[in-house]
Protein backbone atom coordinates (compact mmCIF):
# COMPACT_ATOMS: atom_id res chain seq x y z
CA UNK A 1 0.00 0.00 0.00
CA UNK A 2 1.13 3.04 -0.76
CA UNK A 3 1.70 6.48 1.90
CA UNK A 4 2.20 8.90 -0.82
CA UNK A 5 -0.57 11.22 -1.29
CA UNK A 6 -0.50 10.37 -5.51
CA UNK A 7 -2.22 13.30 -7.73
CA UNK A 8 -4.80 10.25 -8.35
CA UNK A 9 -5.60 8.59 -5.19
CA UNK A 10 -7.54 5.43 -7.33
CA UNK A 11 -4.45 5.30 -10.01
CA UNK A 12 -1.46 3.31 -9.98
CA UNK A 13 1.44 4.42 -11.49
CA UNK A 14 4.11 2.74 -13.07
CA UNK A 15 7.60 2.61 -11.08
CA UNK A 16 9.76 4.71 -12.51
CA UNK A 17 13.47 3.21 -11.98
CA UNK A 18 15.83 4.77 -14.30
CA UNK A 19 16.20 6.97 -17.81
CA UNK A 20 18.59 7.38 -20.54
CA UNK A 21 18.38 9.83 -23.42
CA UNK A 22 14.24 10.32 -24.32
CA UNK A 23 13.38 7.82 -22.16
CA UNK A 24 12.36 6.48 -18.99
CA UNK A 25 12.44 2.86 -17.67
CA UNK A 26 9.77 1.30 -15.05
CA UNK A 27 10.41 -1.77 -12.93
CA UNK A 28 9.04 -4.30 -15.07
CA UNK A 29 11.62 -3.32 -17.68
CA UNK A 30 9.18 -1.59 -19.96
CA UNK A 31 10.71 1.98 -21.72
CA UNK A 32 8.42 4.90 -22.71
CA UNK A 33 9.67 7.59 -24.72
CA UNK A 34 9.21 11.06 -23.40
CA UNK A 35 7.58 13.03 -25.44
CA UNK A 36 6.50 15.64 -22.98
CA UNK A 37 9.86 15.80 -21.32
CA UNK A 38 7.60 15.13 -18.16
CA UNK A 39 6.05 18.72 -18.19
CA UNK A 40 8.25 20.68 -20.32
CA UNK A 41 11.21 19.98 -18.03
CA UNK A 42 13.54 17.18 -19.19
CA UNK A 43 15.07 19.25 -21.87
CA UNK A 44 17.93 17.06 -21.51
CA UNK A 45 16.38 14.04 -21.29
CA UNK A 46 17.78 11.69 -18.82
CA UNK A 47 21.35 10.42 -17.20
CA UNK A 48 23.28 13.04 -18.90
CA UNK A 49 26.89 11.97 -17.64
CA UNK A 50 28.29 15.96 -18.02
CA UNK A 51 25.11 17.14 -15.87
CA UNK A 52 25.47 13.87 -13.38
CA UNK A 53 28.93 14.67 -13.11
CA UNK A 54 28.05 18.72 -12.13
CA UNK A 55 25.89 17.54 -9.79
CA UNK A 56 28.54 15.07 -8.04
CA UNK A 57 31.57 17.57 -8.31
CA UNK A 58 29.38 19.96 -6.73
CA UNK A 59 27.79 17.82 -3.76
CA UNK A 60 31.42 16.78 -2.97
CA UNK A 61 32.61 20.46 -2.31
CA UNK A 62 29.53 22.06 -1.03
CA UNK A 63 26.03 21.03 -1.21
CA UNK A 64 24.21 23.89 0.87
CA UNK A 65 24.63 27.14 1.97
CA UNK A 66 22.20 29.51 3.24
CA UNK A 67 21.81 33.06 1.09
CA UNK A 68 21.75 35.09 4.70
CA UNK A 69 25.32 33.66 5.03
CA UNK A 70 27.08 33.38 1.90
CA UNK A 71 26.77 33.69 -2.29
CA UNK A 72 28.50 30.54 -3.93
CA UNK A 73 30.15 30.04 -6.75
CA UNK A 74 27.42 28.20 -8.76
CA UNK A 75 24.88 30.44 -8.11
CA UNK A 76 27.11 33.67 -9.48
CA UNK A 77 27.81 31.67 -12.38
CA UNK A 78 24.62 30.97 -13.19
CA UNK A 79 23.14 34.05 -12.77
CA UNK A 80 26.11 35.65 -14.94
CA UNK A 81 25.11 33.56 -17.57
CA UNK A 82 21.64 34.24 -17.28
CA UNK A 83 22.23 37.98 -17.62
CA UNK A 84 24.41 37.65 -20.68
CA UNK A 85 21.78 35.83 -22.69
CA UNK A 86 18.78 37.90 -20.95
CA UNK A 87 16.33 39.92 -23.46
CA UNK A 88 17.38 43.97 -23.21
CA UNK A 89 16.99 45.58 -19.85
CA UNK A 90 17.05 42.73 -17.38
CA UNK A 91 20.27 43.37 -15.46
CA UNK A 92 19.72 40.70 -11.80
CA UNK A 93 18.15 36.80 -11.17
CA UNK A 94 16.69 36.02 -7.77
CA UNK A 95 16.99 32.41 -7.67
CA UNK A 96 13.71 30.12 -6.17
CA UNK A 97 13.04 26.39 -5.99
CA UNK A 98 10.34 26.40 -9.12
CA UNK A 99 7.93 27.86 -11.27
CA UNK A 100 5.34 28.59 -8.49
CA UNK A 101 7.73 30.56 -6.56
CA UNK A 102 9.15 32.41 -9.12
CA UNK A 103 5.59 33.38 -10.06
CA UNK A 104 5.17 34.63 -6.19
CA UNK A 105 8.66 36.20 -6.06
CA UNK A 106 7.64 38.32 -9.20
CA UNK A 107 4.23 39.38 -7.89
CA UNK A 108 5.82 40.89 -4.61
CA UNK A 109 8.83 42.10 -6.52
CA UNK A 110 6.43 44.27 -8.87
CA UNK A 111 4.44 44.88 -5.18
CA UNK A 112 7.34 46.67 -3.70
CA UNK A 113 8.84 48.42 -6.96
CA UNK A 114 5.98 50.23 -6.78
CA UNK A 115 6.12 50.90 -2.64
CA UNK A 116 9.63 52.10 -3.56
CA UNK A 117 9.14 53.78 -5.85
CA UNK A 118 6.16 55.90 -3.75
CA UNK A 119 3.22 54.91 -5.75
CA UNK A 120 1.52 52.37 -3.09
CA UNK A 121 -1.98 52.70 -4.69
CA UNK A 122 -0.85 50.37 -7.56
CA UNK A 123 -1.55 46.79 -6.27
CA UNK A 124 -4.09 45.60 -9.30
CA UNK A 125 -2.58 42.33 -11.45
CA UNK A 126 -4.22 41.62 -14.66
CA UNK A 127 -4.15 38.69 -16.51
CA UNK A 128 -5.64 36.09 -18.59
CA UNK A 129 -7.97 33.84 -19.24
CA UNK A 130 -7.37 30.03 -20.31
CA UNK A 131 -3.61 30.45 -18.23
CA UNK A 132 -1.88 28.87 -15.84
CA UNK A 133 1.07 30.40 -13.54
CA UNK A 134 1.37 27.70 -10.76
CA UNK A 135 -0.78 26.96 -7.36
CA UNK A 136 0.34 28.42 -4.75
CA UNK A 137 -2.11 31.19 -3.56
CA UNK A 138 -0.45 34.21 -5.79
CA UNK A 139 0.30 32.05 -8.53
CA UNK A 140 -3.54 30.28 -8.31
CA UNK A 141 -5.00 33.77 -8.23
CA UNK A 142 -3.03 34.97 -11.30
CA UNK A 143 -3.59 32.23 -13.59
CA UNK A 144 -7.29 31.95 -15.59
CA UNK A 145 -7.78 28.30 -15.26
CA UNK A 146 -11.27 28.10 -13.21
CA UNK A 147 -11.39 24.58 -12.47
CA UNK A 148 -8.37 24.88 -10.46
CA UNK A 149 -9.28 28.45 -9.09
CA UNK A 150 -12.86 27.84 -7.98
CA UNK A 151 -12.48 25.74 -4.52
CA UNK A 152 -10.10 28.22 -3.16
CA UNK A 153 -11.40 31.38 -4.69
CA UNK A 154 -12.19 32.60 -0.92
CA UNK A 155 -8.03 32.20 -0.38
CA UNK A 156 -7.13 34.44 -3.86
CA UNK A 157 -6.23 37.72 -3.76
CA UNK A 158 -8.30 39.68 -6.40
CA UNK A 159 -7.25 39.48 -9.72
CA UNK A 160 -8.67 40.76 -12.86
CA UNK A 161 -8.67 38.40 -16.52
CA UNK A 162 -8.76 39.71 -20.18
CA UNK A 163 -8.86 37.37 -22.81
CA UNK A 164 -5.90 35.12 -24.21
CA UNK A 165 -4.82 36.18 -27.93
CA UNK A 166 -5.65 32.56 -29.01
CA UNK A 167 -6.19 32.31 -32.66
CA UNK A 168 -7.83 29.09 -33.55
CA UNK A 169 -10.10 29.94 -30.56
CA UNK A 170 -10.98 33.61 -30.74
CA UNK A 171 -9.90 35.16 -33.81
CA UNK A 172 -12.78 35.68 -36.24
CA UNK A 173 -13.27 34.73 -39.79
CA UNK A 174 -12.02 37.20 -42.07
CA UNK A 175 -10.32 38.86 -39.62
CA UNK A 176 -6.23 39.45 -40.12
CA UNK A 177 -3.85 38.69 -37.87
CA UNK A 178 -2.96 42.55 -37.13
CA UNK A 179 -6.65 43.04 -36.43
CA UNK A 180 -6.83 40.45 -33.93
CA UNK A 181 -3.53 41.46 -32.24
CA UNK A 182 -4.86 44.98 -31.99
CA UNK A 183 -8.30 43.90 -30.89
CA UNK A 184 -6.71 40.74 -27.94
CA UNK A 185 -4.34 43.79 -27.11
CA UNK A 186 -6.89 46.73 -26.68
CA UNK A 187 -8.61 44.07 -24.17
CA UNK A 188 -6.00 45.37 -21.99
CA UNK A 189 -5.98 48.39 -22.46
CA UNK A 190 -9.58 48.66 -21.70
CA UNK A 191 -9.60 46.40 -18.19
CA UNK A 192 -6.17 48.91 -17.36
CA UNK A 193 -8.59 52.18 -18.02
CA UNK A 194 -11.67 50.43 -16.40
CA UNK A 195 -9.50 50.01 -13.26
CA UNK A 196 -8.08 53.25 -13.54
CA UNK A 197 -4.35 52.92 -14.52
CA UNK A 198 -2.81 54.61 -11.64
CA UNK A 199 -4.20 51.50 -9.15
CA UNK A 200 -2.46 48.61 -11.67
CA UNK A 201 0.56 46.91 -10.54
CA UNK A 202 0.89 44.77 -13.36
CA UNK A 203 0.24 42.59 -16.36
CA UNK A 204 0.92 38.99 -16.26
CA UNK A 205 0.64 36.72 -18.95
CA UNK A 206 3.27 33.74 -20.60
CA UNK A 207 4.43 34.75 -23.76
CA UNK A 208 3.64 30.77 -24.85
CA UNK A 209 0.58 29.71 -23.29
CA UNK A 210 1.49 26.17 -22.22
CA UNK A 211 -0.40 23.82 -19.25
CA UNK A 212 -4.08 25.21 -19.64
CA UNK A 213 -4.98 25.86 -23.60
CA UNK A 214 -1.69 23.96 -24.85
CA UNK A 215 1.31 25.62 -26.49
CA UNK A 216 -0.37 29.16 -27.78
CA UNK A 217 1.94 30.95 -29.65
CA UNK A 218 0.54 35.01 -29.65
CA UNK A 219 -0.06 35.99 -33.17
CA UNK A 220 2.58 38.53 -34.81
CA UNK A 221 2.74 41.93 -33.01
CA UNK A 222 -0.05 41.23 -30.07
CA UNK A 223 2.97 40.98 -27.37
CA UNK A 224 4.65 44.33 -28.78
CA UNK A 225 1.57 45.96 -28.22
CA UNK A 226 0.91 44.74 -24.74
CA UNK A 227 4.21 45.78 -24.38
CA UNK A 228 3.55 49.39 -25.45
CA UNK A 229 0.37 49.54 -23.60
CA UNK A 230 2.29 48.71 -20.26
CA UNK A 231 4.83 51.26 -21.04
CA UNK A 232 1.82 54.28 -21.86
CA UNK A 233 0.20 53.60 -18.19
CA UNK A 234 3.38 52.26 -16.70
CA UNK A 235 1.95 48.95 -15.63
CA UNK A 236 5.29 46.03 -15.00
CA UNK A 237 5.14 43.58 -17.93
CA UNK A 238 5.53 40.43 -16.42
CA UNK A 239 6.20 37.44 -18.71
CA UNK A 240 6.15 33.89 -17.27
CA UNK A 241 8.67 31.62 -18.88
CA UNK A 242 8.35 29.07 -16.41
CA UNK A 243 7.18 26.37 -19.55
CA UNK A 244 8.20 27.78 -22.66
CA UNK A 245 11.28 29.88 -21.83
CA UNK A 246 15.23 28.44 -21.84
CA UNK A 247 15.03 26.49 -25.40
CA UNK A 248 11.94 25.24 -25.54
CA UNK A 249 10.61 27.23 -28.47
CA UNK A 250 14.01 27.25 -30.17
CA UNK A 251 15.29 30.46 -28.94
CA UNK A 252 16.79 30.89 -25.27
CA UNK A 253 13.60 32.69 -24.35
CA UNK A 254 10.11 32.66 -26.25
CA UNK A 255 10.07 36.45 -26.34
CA UNK A 256 13.19 37.04 -28.13
CA UNK A 257 10.82 36.03 -31.32
CA UNK A 258 8.24 38.68 -30.44
CA UNK A 259 10.81 41.67 -30.11
CA UNK A 260 9.95 42.10 -26.61
CA UNK A 261 11.69 42.55 -23.39
CA UNK A 262 9.62 42.23 -20.26
CA UNK A 263 10.35 44.21 -16.74
CA UNK A 264 10.21 41.18 -15.02
CA UNK A 265 10.56 37.43 -16.22
CA UNK A 266 10.17 33.68 -14.77
CA UNK A 267 11.80 30.78 -15.57
CA UNK A 268 12.13 27.46 -14.27
CA UNK A 269 11.54 24.09 -15.47
CA UNK A 270 14.15 23.97 -18.69
CA UNK A 271 16.30 25.67 -16.17
CA UNK A 272 17.24 22.49 -14.32
CA UNK A 273 16.31 20.12 -16.58
CA UNK A 274 14.63 18.23 -13.69
CA UNK A 275 18.10 17.25 -12.41
CA UNK A 276 17.28 19.75 -9.44
CA UNK A 277 14.14 21.76 -8.40
CA UNK A 278 14.92 25.30 -9.70
CA UNK A 279 13.53 28.56 -11.08
CA UNK A 280 14.32 31.64 -11.05
CA UNK A 281 13.46 35.76 -11.90
CA UNK A 282 14.84 38.40 -13.89
CA UNK A 283 14.27 41.35 -13.59
CA UNK A 284 15.04 45.07 -14.84
CA UNK A 285 17.65 47.35 -14.00
CA UNK A 286 14.58 49.86 -12.54
CA UNK A 287 13.42 47.41 -10.57
CA UNK A 288 16.93 46.45 -8.99
CA UNK A 289 17.66 50.52 -8.52
CA UNK A 290 14.47 50.75 -7.06
CA UNK A 291 15.08 48.28 -3.95
CA UNK A 292 18.98 49.66 -4.12
CA UNK A 293 17.40 52.84 -3.60
CA UNK A 294 15.18 52.42 -1.42
CA UNK A 295 15.39 49.83 1.22
CA UNK A 296 17.93 48.05 0.22
CA UNK A 297 16.66 44.61 0.47
CA UNK A 298 13.60 42.40 -1.40
CA UNK A 299 11.11 41.60 1.76
CA UNK A 300 10.83 38.01 0.45
CA UNK A 301 13.13 34.49 0.72
CA UNK A 302 13.04 31.06 1.29
CA UNK A 303 15.51 28.62 2.72
CA UNK A 304 16.56 27.18 -0.65
CA UNK A 305 17.45 30.16 -2.84
CA UNK A 306 20.00 29.70 -4.78
CA UNK A 307 20.83 26.20 -3.45
CA UNK A 308 24.36 25.17 -4.65
CA UNK A 309 23.42 22.04 -6.42
CA UNK A 310 20.04 23.59 -8.05
CA UNK A 311 22.60 25.86 -9.80
CA UNK A 312 25.24 24.07 -10.52
CA UNK A 313 22.86 21.80 -12.16
CA UNK A 314 21.38 24.81 -14.21
CA UNK A 315 24.84 25.71 -15.19
CA UNK A 316 25.75 22.21 -16.44
CA UNK A 317 22.08 22.30 -18.39
CA UNK A 318 22.67 25.23 -19.96
CA UNK A 319 26.19 24.84 -20.86
CA UNK A 320 25.26 21.53 -22.82
CA UNK A 321 22.59 23.52 -24.58
CA UNK A 322 25.23 26.04 -25.31
CA UNK A 323 27.80 23.40 -26.15
CA UNK A 324 25.89 20.99 -28.51
CA UNK A 325 23.82 23.79 -30.47
CA UNK A 326 20.59 22.27 -28.73
CA UNK A 327 18.81 25.65 -29.88
CA UNK A 328 19.37 24.42 -33.75
CA UNK A 329 18.35 20.93 -33.08
CA UNK A 330 15.05 22.22 -31.35
CA UNK A 331 14.11 24.27 -34.25
CA UNK A 332 15.19 21.60 -36.67
CA UNK A 333 12.91 18.72 -34.68
CA UNK A 334 10.31 20.81 -33.90
CA UNK A 335 9.74 21.62 -37.78
CA UNK A 336 9.95 18.11 -38.44
CA UNK A 337 7.86 16.95 -35.73
CA UNK A 338 4.99 20.08 -36.51
CA UNK A 339 5.56 18.65 -40.50
CA UNK A 340 4.96 14.42 -39.25
CA UNK A 341 1.86 15.59 -36.97
CA UNK A 342 0.11 17.44 -39.93
CA UNK A 343 0.66 14.43 -41.82
CA UNK A 344 -0.84 12.14 -39.51
CA UNK A 345 -3.58 14.45 -38.18
CA UNK A 346 -4.23 17.28 -40.72
CA UNK A 347 -7.15 15.31 -42.40
CA UNK A 348 -8.18 13.72 -38.67
CA UNK A 349 -12.14 14.56 -38.42
CA UNK A 350 -11.39 14.98 -34.67
CA UNK A 351 -7.85 17.21 -34.47
CA UNK A 352 -9.05 21.06 -34.98
CA UNK A 353 -5.27 22.37 -34.48
CA UNK A 354 -2.03 22.08 -34.69
CA UNK A 355 0.23 24.63 -33.09
CA UNK A 356 3.35 25.69 -31.38
CA UNK A 357 6.50 27.15 -31.64
CA UNK A 358 9.80 24.81 -31.74
CA UNK A 359 9.50 22.02 -29.70
CA UNK A 360 6.68 22.86 -27.70
CA UNK A 361 3.41 21.57 -29.72
CA UNK A 362 -0.02 20.77 -29.19
CA UNK A 363 -2.63 19.09 -30.64
CA UNK A 364 -6.09 19.97 -29.98
CA UNK A 365 -8.71 17.24 -30.21
CA UNK A 366 -12.72 18.41 -31.27
CA UNK A 367 -15.63 16.83 -31.36
CA UNK A 368 -16.64 18.10 -35.22
CA UNK A 369 -14.09 20.07 -36.82
CA UNK A 370 -15.96 22.73 -38.85
CA UNK A 371 -18.06 23.99 -36.01
CA UNK A 372 -14.38 23.34 -33.55
CA UNK A 373 -17.13 21.81 -30.74
CA UNK A 374 -15.64 20.30 -28.10
CA UNK A 375 -15.99 16.43 -26.82
CA UNK A 376 -18.18 16.27 -23.80
CA UNK A 377 -15.86 17.62 -20.92
CA UNK A 378 -17.17 14.41 -18.95
CA UNK A 379 -15.86 11.87 -21.31
CA UNK A 380 -12.44 13.09 -20.37
CA UNK A 381 -10.44 12.53 -23.33
CA UNK A 382 -7.47 13.60 -22.48
CA UNK A 383 -7.37 11.39 -19.45
CA UNK A 384 -8.00 8.64 -22.15
CA UNK A 385 -5.32 9.42 -24.44
CA UNK A 386 -2.76 9.81 -21.73
CA UNK A 387 -3.96 6.27 -20.83
CA UNK A 388 -3.65 4.82 -24.25
CA UNK A 389 -0.24 6.48 -24.99
CA UNK A 390 1.44 5.29 -21.78
CA UNK A 391 0.10 1.63 -22.79
CA UNK A 392 2.18 2.50 -25.98
CA UNK A 393 5.23 3.22 -24.15
CA UNK A 394 4.49 7.42 -24.78
CA UNK A 395 4.36 9.92 -22.21
CA UNK A 396 2.38 13.11 -23.34
CA UNK A 397 0.69 15.92 -21.69
CA UNK A 398 -2.81 15.73 -22.39
CA UNK A 399 -4.79 18.60 -20.85
CA UNK A 400 -8.64 19.00 -21.21
CA UNK A 401 -12.08 19.50 -20.94
CA UNK A 402 -13.72 22.85 -22.02
CA UNK A 403 -14.15 24.22 -18.48
CA UNK A 404 -13.65 28.12 -19.33
CA UNK A 405 -15.91 27.41 -22.59
CA UNK A 406 -13.36 28.26 -25.37
CA UNK A 407 -11.12 24.98 -26.06
CA UNK A 408 -10.88 21.39 -26.21
CA UNK A 409 -9.04 18.58 -25.27
CA UNK A 410 -5.41 18.93 -26.30
CA UNK A 411 -2.38 16.66 -26.12
CA UNK A 412 1.15 18.84 -25.24
CA UNK A 413 4.54 17.93 -26.71
CA UNK A 414 7.51 19.33 -25.11
CA UNK A 415 10.56 16.00 -25.77
CA UNK A 416 14.18 16.55 -25.07
CA UNK A 417 16.05 18.94 -27.03
CA UNK A 418 18.45 15.72 -27.69
CA UNK A 419 15.78 14.13 -29.83
CA UNK A 420 16.50 12.77 -33.28
CA UNK A 421 14.14 12.12 -36.59
CA UNK A 422 13.39 8.47 -36.24
CA UNK A 423 12.11 9.15 -32.28
CA UNK A 424 10.17 12.20 -33.35
CA UNK A 425 8.56 9.28 -35.84
CA UNK A 426 8.10 7.21 -33.00
CA UNK A 427 6.36 9.77 -30.71
CA UNK A 428 4.02 10.48 -33.60
CA UNK A 429 3.09 6.98 -35.01
CA UNK A 430 2.37 6.35 -30.95
CA UNK A 431 0.16 9.25 -30.87
CA UNK A 432 -1.46 8.54 -34.08
CA UNK A 433 -2.68 5.14 -32.57
CA UNK A 434 -3.16 6.25 -28.51
CA UNK A 435 -5.68 9.02 -30.39
CA UNK A 436 -7.60 6.90 -32.52
CA UNK A 437 -8.23 4.05 -29.39
CA UNK A 438 -9.55 6.67 -27.77
CA UNK A 439 -11.69 8.42 -29.65
CA UNK A 440 -12.97 5.01 -30.50
CA UNK A 441 -13.29 4.29 -26.98
CA UNK A 442 -15.55 7.52 -26.53
CA UNK A 443 -17.82 7.00 -29.49
CA UNK A 444 -18.41 3.30 -28.43
CA UNK A 445 -18.98 3.57 -24.95
N1 LIG B 1 4.00 29.07 -14.69
C1 LIG B 1 3.84 28.33 -15.79
C2 LIG B 1 3.69 29.00 -17.11
C3 LIG B 1 3.81 26.93 -15.70
O1 LIG B 1 3.62 26.19 -16.80
C4 LIG B 1 3.99 26.32 -14.44
C5 LIG B 1 4.01 24.81 -14.28
N2 LIG B 1 3.31 24.08 -15.20
C6 LIG B 1 4.16 27.14 -13.32
C7 LIG B 1 4.18 28.51 -13.48
C8 LIG B 1 4.34 26.55 -11.95
O2 LIG B 1 5.55 25.91 -11.85
P1 LIG B 1 5.81 24.80 -10.71
O3 LIG B 1 4.92 23.65 -11.03
O4 LIG B 1 7.28 24.49 -10.86
O5 LIG B 1 5.51 25.42 -9.41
Amino acid sequence: MTRILHRQIHNSYPLAVGGKGVEIFDADGRAYIDASGGAAVSCLGHGHPYVTAALHAQADRLAYAHTSFFTTEPAEALADRLIEDAPSGLSHVYFVSGGSEAVEAALKMARQYFVEIGKPERRNIIARRQSYHGNTLGALATGGNEWRRTQFRPLLVETHHIDPCFAYRYQQPGETDQDYAARAAQALEDKILELGPESVMAFVAETVVGATAGAVPPVADYLKRVRAICDRYGVLLILDEVMCGMGRTGTLHACEQDGVSPDIMTIAKGLGGGYQPVGAVLLGQHIFDAFAKGTGFFQHGHTYLGHPMACAASLAVQDVIRRDGLLDNVKRMGAHLTRRLGERFGNHPNVGDIRGRGLFIAVELVEDRSTKATFDPKEKLHARIKREAMARGLMVYPMGGTIDGARGDHVLLAPPFIIDAPMVDAIVERLGDAVDAAITGVKTR
